[in-house]
């Protein structure tokens, strides 16, 4: 089962997305972890991509097409995968849709959580994760750039027909629970 988790900045991808894996058994693929760990090793990934991630903007879909068609290359993924911060533009949705159909697989759901724009500004800049993109003025570059460029995504999905829409505001207990619902 393949399950996109889409959402805009400080949606709680992160959160429903290690919640959804530990629940189907089906790992996470969260593009933005993986950018995180590779600035924090200082491997040539993470060099490639820091200035980027400091200033809130988006990595190259070239990039992150690599990044992602290499991961899910792993035996890990066999029976699926739960991706998380992928795909965030058009392009990418594009990418993965011819990699897919060469495997003979699709996205089974696509998934996205809605709150108010308030609340994810609110939710980022408490969640004190320490993330050199959560300040105020990097989340509003964060938000433009999700409303310009990854909301498109959600239209390319919607004109598939797969796409679930989650109401993302309440307690972590009450959105996963809202998200099995919507998978079974
Ligand atoms: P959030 O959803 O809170 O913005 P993520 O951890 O998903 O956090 O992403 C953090 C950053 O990683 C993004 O702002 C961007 O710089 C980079 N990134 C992650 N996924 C992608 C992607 N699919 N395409 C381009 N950049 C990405």
């Amino acid at each position: 089962m393949n399950i996109i988790l889409f959402g805009p900045p400080g949606a709680g991808k992160g959160t429903q997305a290690k919640k959804m894996s530990d629940h189907f058994g089906i790992p996470q693929l969260s593009t933005g972890n993986i950018f995180r760990e590779n600035i924090k090793k200082e491997t040539p990934l993470g060099k490639k991509v820091k200035s980027i991630l400091d200033a809130g903007r988006l990595v190259p879909d070239e990039t992150v097409v690599d990044l992602v068609t290499d991961e899910l290359e792993k035996n890990d993924y066999k029976n699926g995968v739960i991706l998380d911060g992928f795909p965030r533009t058009v392009n990418q949705a594009e990418a993965l849709e011819v990699y897919l159909s060469e495997k003979g697989e699709t996205i089974d759901y696509f998934i996205t959580l809605d709150v108010p724009e308030e609340e994810l500004v609110e939710r980022i800049l408490s969640r004190g994760e320490g993330r050199s993109d959560d300040t105020a003025e990097k989340v509003k570059t964060r938000l433009k750039i999700y409303r310009d460029e990854t909301e498109p995504v959600l239209n390319y999905y919607k004109e598939k027909g797969a796409v679930k829409e989650i109401n993302g505001v309440g307690s972590i207990e009450e959105i996963f629970n809202r998200i099995k619902n919507a998978v079974s």
